[in-house]
């Protein structure tokens, strides 16, 4: 059995650490929780709060990582709680109040760079080089309504697309979707030999004792299908797989007034919604390129060229 070093932290087999992992190059800090197993098993790295205002997974591993003990473990266990305390406090969609960076696109990140590089630097550099698998804990942000999905690394060779593909699987929700991203987190970790996935559980901001409960049991189950717990996965309802998401981006600032709801299906030519200006003339319609299913809409009145309007499975 070996010991579990992350930044400062030095955690012996069979014990349990809480406290705060310095960011790189800066004053901030991320609550962390280190469990070293007493027995030997893979190494599984569990981030929440990405993102601002997605609560779900943020509360799910607070809980998870006052429950879970060493004597429990095989293997060893790194929950961030939230990783992003910054925009966590702020309540930010997306970006960082302290450089206007979204964490979820600063991947692997940089040693010297804004905070929220040097913030992904920390993950990459000190958990993803010794990880064996990692879940990202996401949900619909503050202004994203959206139905339960789950994203993995689908570009990331075969090995490792369908090792996170079947975890994936046991986190009971209804779309497993491929992803081809590469600056994200568990695209980076994915790219580092690391397979992991995406999941989006909960949204507009809201957070309920039924998704902090599903999350919470999904995570468990992920855990027992590495062998870091004991025991088999409860079954889960079967997932529809679908091969990629097609993000739609706004292409002009006004006022967006979707036509479609989380879960719906569509077809391709089908109305997504439509930009107006503040005299309510129509500046842009959006229509689906494909048949789908629509994973999230944006329910903001709001919205600025470039961001994200839409996106189908
Ligand atoms: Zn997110």
């Amino acid at each position: 059995m070996e010991k579990f070093c992350v930044g400062k932290f030095t955690v012996e087999p069979g014990d349990k650490l809480q406290g705060l992992l310095e960011v790189v190059n800066s004053d901030l800090t991320m609550p962390v929780t280190l469990i070293n197993g007493t027995r030997q098993g893979k190494t599984v790295v569990i981030a929440s709060g990405v993102h601002g205002g997605e609560y779900p997974g943020v509360e799910a591993a607070i809980r998870l990582a006052r429950e879970l003990e060493p004597a429990q473990v095989a293997g060893r266990i790194a929950l961030l709680h939230p990783v992003n305390v910054a925009a966590f406090q702020a309540k930010a969609q997306y970006i960082s109040p302290l450089d206007g960076k979204n964490l979820n696109r600063s991947f692997p990140g940089k040693a010297c760079g804004t905070t929220t590089e040097r913030i992904a630097y920390t993950i990459s550099s000190q958990l993803f080089t010794q990880a064996d698998f990692f879940m990202d804990l996401h949900s619909g942000d503050i202004h994203e309504g959206l139905i339960q999905f789950v994203l993995y690394p689908a570009g990331a060779g075969e090995d490792i697309a369908e090792a996170s593909r079947a975890a994936a699987a046991l986190l009971g929700v209804p779309y497993v979707v491929g992803s081809y991203s590469a600056n994200g987190t568990f695209g980076c970790a994915a790219s580092m030999g690391v397979p992991g996935f995406l999941g989006e559980i909960g949204n507009l901001g809201l957070w309920s004792e039924e998704e902090v409960t599903k999350y919470m049991s999904g995570i468990r189950n992920v855990l027992k299908s590495l062998g870091v717990l004991d025991g088999e996965p409860e079954s889960v309802p079967t997932p529809e797989f679908l091969p990629r998401m097609l993000g739609l981006n706004a292409e002009q600032n006004g006022c967006w007034y979707p036509c479609v709801i989380p879960g719906q299906h569509v077809k391709q030519g089908d109305k997504l919604g439509e930009i107006r200006d503040y005299f309510g003339q129509k500046l842009g319609e959006y229509f689906a390129s494909q048949d789908g299913v629509v994973l999230y809409v944006i329910s903001s009145l709001a919205i600025m060229e470039g961001e994200p309007i839409v996106a189908l499975g």
